[in-house]
């Protein structure tokens, strides 16, 4: 869309008040799942343009999961979406109170490039299902699926209900100079400050879904060896460009050595010898970001890994051991294949380490007892994890999915999306042929019966 019609498609949205029927968005939603089932080599295809994705990986972490989020969502938008009746006090007598989900209204989504077609759509389908009408802001780094999405949504929707403005900064500045009634950023902690801000001019609540440095700690009682499959898994999934992927892994330093060697192990069973020609392994998704990953290895603390090649924007699978606190590549969040190793002696101190970091998104321990593990992840804030495993939490649509802290703000997932994207607004009724004088002026001789009711 044309940026001077972006203000026009809000003119108009507001002459056309009103959340989008039940009805129809159970209608649009099962169309958009049949659309997305008829366009699966389509999409496929572009998430291979844009970040060298296996059709593997895009359909288990892109379209499947919509698929699977749509159907369930479809299920329940009914009862999600009814008036709840709720208790009302004796203080209220004879009044009844009850609960309406009403969406905000326009809602604005903007998405980032690693997971291009899923975290776009992802928490659109939880707007629509709430009865919103929404702007979409695909990422311009993932042109190829940007594409698709806008497509699939344009041919799904009208053209009152749903906008999709493609485009990079200079489209996402000016939408936020919109007033919108809802906004839903994915992306960095550093844009997230800019989304806040702008929304602050208008008092728009936001949902921030943001990243950080996501830690993993190996107890001395964790199953090494598939501790390090999981780990590499979860670690060069799509390049190590996943917000929940382990960042570092806290490892007992006399376990350090017997973990890379599994590490190893798994990494050359899963992309064979050289992961460059394996199908199954994607690239970095530009040159900038490529730049960035390079100049965060330190070559003395390679364990092994390190090949790159820029032309083709390929990093290999690369673990550093021995890795400080102090070293470059604990700055920042490293989004990328590279994984650093930190040996510890005392695991109280490494989880005080820990925790004087920024909340993290994600927080995984690998421990054989459940009691400990349990304690460990109660101990820590974080904005959700897993206990013997890496990334999976998210793939539990009864599990919210956000951050905490500079890690994000707010949830999504599931009857979440829902609730997120819904303002439940209170009512309470009163019937005019009872009318107790008790709260009624003047007061004198009445507190010590409220008190009775009042307790
Ligand atoms: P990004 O913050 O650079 O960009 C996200 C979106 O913001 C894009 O659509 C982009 O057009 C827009 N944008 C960028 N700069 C802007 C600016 N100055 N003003 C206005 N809009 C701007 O993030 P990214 O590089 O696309 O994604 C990587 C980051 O996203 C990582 O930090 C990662 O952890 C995080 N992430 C978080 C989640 C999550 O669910 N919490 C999921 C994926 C990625």
């Amino acid at each position: 869309m044309e940026l001077n019609s972006i203000s026009n498609f809000l003119m108009k949205k507001k002459l056309q008040h009103g959340a989008i029927p039940v009805k129809v968005r159970k209608e649009r939603l099962a169309l958009l799942k049949k659309m997305i089932q008829e366009k699966e080599a389509q999409i496929c295809n572009a998430l291979k343009e844009d970040l060298g994705k296996s059709n593997f990986e895009s359909y288990v972490s892109e379209i499947g999961f919509m698929l699977e989020e749509i159907g369930q969502t479809v299920k329940n938008i009914e009862s999600w979406a009814k008036i709840k009746k709720v208790k009302t006090p004796l203080t209220l007598f004879p009044g009844k109170s009850f609960i309406t989900p009403e969406p905000y209204g326009v809602v604005l989504i903007i998405s980032p490039w690693n997971y291009p077609f899923q975290l776009c759509l992802s928490p659109f389908i939880g707007a629509i299902a709430a009865g919103n009408r929404v702007v979409v802001k695909p990422s311009e780094y993932a042109p190829k699926t940007s594409s698709v999405i806008q497509q699939l949504l344009t041919s799904v929707f009208k053209e009152d209900e749903v906008q999709v403005v493609e485009g990079g900064i200079e489209e996402t500045q000016a939408l936020l100079k919109q007033k919108f009634d809802y906004i839903f950023f994915t992306g960095s902690t550093e844009v997230g400050r800019v989304i806040m801000k702008a929304a602050a001019e208008y008092l728009t609540p936001v949902t921030l879904e943001l990243g950080g440095k996501s830690p993993l700690l190996i107890d001395e009682s964790a199953n090494i060896d598939v501790t390090a499959k999981r780990c590499a898994w979860g670690k060069f999934m799509n390049a190590g460009q996943t917000c929940v992927a382990p960042d570092y892994i806290l490892v007992p330093a006399k376990l350090q050595d017997a973990f890379i060697a599994r590490l190893q192990f798994h990494i050359k069973a899963f992309y064979g010898g050289d992961s460059e020609t394996s199908p199954d392994y994607p690239r970095i998704v530009n040159e900038k970001h490529f730049d960035r990953l390079k100049a965060l290895v330190d070559p003395t603390k390679i364990a092994f890994g390190g090949k790159m090649d820029r032309q083709k924007k390929f990093i290999e699978p690369t673990v550093l051991k021995n890795v400080d606190w102090k070293d470059k590549v604990m700055e920042e969040e490293i989004f990328g294949p590279i994984l650093p190793l930190i040996p510890y002696e005392n695991q109280e101190e490494a989880l005080q380490k820990i925790m004087e970091m920024p909340k993290p998104l994600a927080f995984y321990v690998f421990c054989e007892n459940s009691d400990k593990s349990r304690k460990i992840m109660g101990q820590v804030p974080f904005g959700g994890g897993c206990i013997n495993d890496t990334i999976v939490h998210l793939a539990n649509p009864d599990l919210p999915f956000g951050g905490v802290g500079t890690s994000g703000i707010g949830s999504y997932h599931g009857q979440k999306s829902f609730d997120t994207f819904t303002h439940y607004k209170s009512v309470y009724q009163q019937g005019t042929t009872v009318d107790i004088p008790l709260r009624y002026p003047p007061y004198e001789g009445k507190l010590s019966w409220l008190k009775l009711l009042i307790r």
